[in-house]
C-alpha cells in the first residue's frame, strides 16, 4: 500500500496493563516497589498483594501528605505499608546503594520491583496482549511510560505486524535503548518491529496544553496516557503517516473511565 491520506481504521482495545505487568511478578511472599503519589502501579501492586496474600511495601516519592489521596488511601486499605523517600534519594532508587538500604530496613528477602513495574516478567505478561486481539490489524499502538508494555506487545506480535508507542514523558529518547534492554532481559533478544514516537508528550508527564485539554473534554479519555496516544494517532493519520487502509489497534490502557455528566 502507498502512504497517503486514505482512510485509516482505529479499533480501541481496553486493557488494564498494570495488572498484566504484575501477573508473572506475584511469586513472592514480600514485594517492595516505587511510585509517585498518584501511581497506578502502586495501587495495582497493593491490590494484587491483597488478592494473592503478598505483603507489600510502597516507597513513595516525596513527603507524606495526610490525609492520603484516594490512590494511596486505596493502597493502604489493601494492606500496603507506605514509606516515603525524599526526591533526591528517590531519583537514585534503582542504585545498589539505595536498594541495599531498603533491604536493610525491609528485609533481605523482599523482592524489589522497579518503578512502573517494568521488568522481564512484566514484558512476558504484556507479550500475551496481541494474542487477545480479535480483529484483523496491521499496527498496535500504546502509550509509553517506562516502556515495559511496548516491549512486551512488540515481542508478542505475529510476523509482519508492528507496534508503535507514544511517549508521555518529555525527553524520552532513552526509551529506544530501554525497550530493547527490557526485551533482552525477558527473551535474550530484541525485535525491530516497533518504534516510539516522542512528539506527543504535551509538555511532559501529567502535563497538558489547551489543545490536549480540549481533546480530553471532547473524547472523555484519560489524560495522562490515553489522550496523548489517541491524539498522536489521529494527528499522524491526518498527515498521511500511515498507508491508506492501515488497521490500527489502539490499546486504551488503565481502568475504564467513569463517564460523567
Ligand atoms: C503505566 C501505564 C502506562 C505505561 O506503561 P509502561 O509499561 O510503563 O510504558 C500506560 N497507560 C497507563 C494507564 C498506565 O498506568
Amino acid at each position: 500500500m502507498e502512504p497517503g491520506l486514505g482512510p485509516v481504521r482505529v479499533f480501541l482495545m481496553h486493557d488494564d496493563n498494570k495488572p498484566r505487568k504484575l501477573r508473572y511478578n506475584l511469586g513472592h511472599r514480600r514485594l517492595l516497589t516505587f511510585g509517585g503519589a498518584y501511581s497506578n502501579h502502586i495501587r495495582a501492586v497493593a491490590e494484587a498483594g491483597a488478592r494473592h496474600g503478598i505483603e507489600t511495601v510502597g516507597v513513595i516519592r516525596g513527603e507524606e501528605h495526610l490525609p492520603l489521596n484516594p490512590m494511596l488511601a486505596r493502597a493502604a486499605a489493601c494492606g500496603m505499608t507506605l514509606t516515603y523517600l525524599d526526591r533526591a534519594t528517590y531519583r537514585r532508587k534503582h542504585t545498589e546503594e539505595v536498594q541495599a538500604r531498603l533491604r536493610a530496613r525491609w528485609g533481605a528477602d523482599i523482592a524489589i520491583l522497579p518503578e512502573g513495574g517494568s521488568n522481564a516478567a512484566a514484558v512476558r505478561g504484556c507479550a500475551e496482549l496481541p494474542g487477545e486481539i480479535t480483529v484483523p490489524y496491521d499496527v498496535v499502538c500504546c502509550p509509553v511510560g517506562t516502556g515495559g508494555t511496548l516491549a512486551g506487545i512488540a515481542a508478542g506480535l505475529p510476523d509482519g505486524k508492528r507496534a508503535l508507542g507514544f511517549a508521555v514523558l518529555k525527553g524520552a529518547g532513552f526509551l529506544e535503548d530501554e525497550v530493547a534492554r527490557l526485551q533482552r532481559e525477558a527473551y535474550g533478544r530484541t525485535w525491530s518491529n516497533w518504534s516510539v514516537n516522542l512528539d506527543y508528550h504535551f509538555g511532559g508527564y501529567a502535563k497538558s496544553t489547551p489543545v490536549l485539554d480540549a481533546f480530553i473534554a471532547k473524547y472523555r479519555v484519560e489524560g495522562v496516557y490515553v489522550a496523548k496516544m489517541l491524539y498522536g494517532i489521529l494527528d499522524l493519520a491526518r498527515q498521511g503517516a500511515f498507508p491508506a487502509g492501515t488497521r490500527i489497534v489502539a490499546v486504551v490502557t488503565g481502568r475504564p473511565q467513569p463517564v460523567g455528566p
